[in-house]
């Protein structure tokens, strides 16, 4: 489908988006065997250009996907970085997502203005060459901007979690949108995942509880996958002290704690902060969105539109 101006950027080159063309005969296609990430872009405050949301620690875990597949990048990370920056400014696009995918393939073909990547070899053994491409698309709030302001409804879901699932790589998905399509079919906005019993995740986003002014989070060891979100939030209680709380307990939790939750939202680049008012036909706290959800989202929102001298580091400018 032709979008009009819209460019991608696939190893090295930047091409119209619909002139980019990858063989169905391909190891990632058919194994998961890629990577990815998820950023956003937003409108700075005062600049007429955009700010990329921490750039860096995207690019970072990346690479880290990347090597947990056995696979290397043919890039620095300072040239991935750029890239995305460049992939960014040709789409000409004040605010957006930007999806950097990793994948295996065969040779990267030019035809005038069209670009192949032929069929790579098949088989578990063979490794094709690592290709790159970056896509950038207008994306406003993902689950309606009702949802940022009243909260929304979550189901739990039984969808086993992934085992790598520290490292976002395309494997890992087919139990992301299980999830959220179960959830969604059962007349919820988002799916909920457990882990051996345990409140592990969202179908993309990080969860939070507050319970008599604790802010409580699952431990990286449960099988999540380090959001970066999530890592925000915790620099921001212990630095700011939001709302009287001033550490993150990373602890497991059951379902029990979640329904007798004070607050929960999720977090993730794509939700944002999002309130959940209820969870499994549950009423969480008040059954609208907490205090301690709405000053953190207060602050989140700040900071991703460069309105706060004090996390400016986070931001990278899109000239
Ligand atoms: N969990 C999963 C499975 C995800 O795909 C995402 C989105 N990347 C998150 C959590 C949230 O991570 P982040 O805050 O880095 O977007």
């Amino acid at each position: 489908m032709a979008i009009k101006g819209k460019k991608i950027w696939l190893d090295g080159g930047m091409y119209d988006w619909d002139k980019v063309f990858i063989h169905p005969v391909n190891q990632s296609l058919h194994y998961g065997l890629g990577a990815f990430e998820g950023l956003r872009f937003y409108l700075h405050h005062e600049m007429v250009a955009p700010v990329i949301f921490r750039l860096r620690d995207h690019t970072e875990r990346l690479f880290n996907a990347v090597k947990v597949l056995g696979l290397e990048i043919p890039y620095s990370r300072d040239e991935v970085s750029r890239a995305i920056i460049e992939t960014v400014k040709a789409n000409k696009c004040p605010e957006g997502y930007i999806r950097p995918l990793v994948f295996l393939g065969g040779a990267t073909r030019n035809f005038g203005d069209l670009v192949l990547v032929e069929n790579s070899e098949m088989g578990f053994a063979k490794v094709s060459q690592v290709h790159l491409m970056i896509a950038v698309w207008p994306w406003g709030t993902y689950l309606g901007s009702e949802a940022l302001e009243k909260g929304i409804r979550l189901a739990t879901v039984a969808v086993p979690r992934p085992h790598l699932s520290h490292a976002k790589i395309c494997g890992n998905y087919p139990a992301t949108l299980m999830t959220k399509q179960l959830a969604m079919k059962n007349g919820y906005d988002e799916g909920l995942q457990l882990c051996d019993g345990l409140v592990a995740e969202a179908s993309a986003a990080n969860i939070f509880i507050v319970k008599n002014k604790r802010l409580i989070t699952p431990p990286l060891s449960l099988s999540i996958l380090p959001g970066i979100t999530r890592d925000t939030i915790m620099t921001l209680v212990i630095d700011l002290w939001v709302h009287a709380i001033g550490v993150v307990e990373e602890r497991s939790f059951g379902i029990s704690e979640l329904y007798a939750a004070d607050e929960c939202f999720l977090c993730g680049t794509a939700v944002e902060i999002t309130p959940v008012r209820e969870v499994d036909n549950r009423t969480i706290g008040l059954g609208k969105a907490g205090l301690t959800t709405k000053k953190l989202q207060e602050i989140y929102f700040k900071i991703v539109h460069g309105e706060s001298r004090q996390y400016a580091g986070w931001l990278t400018e899109v000239r």
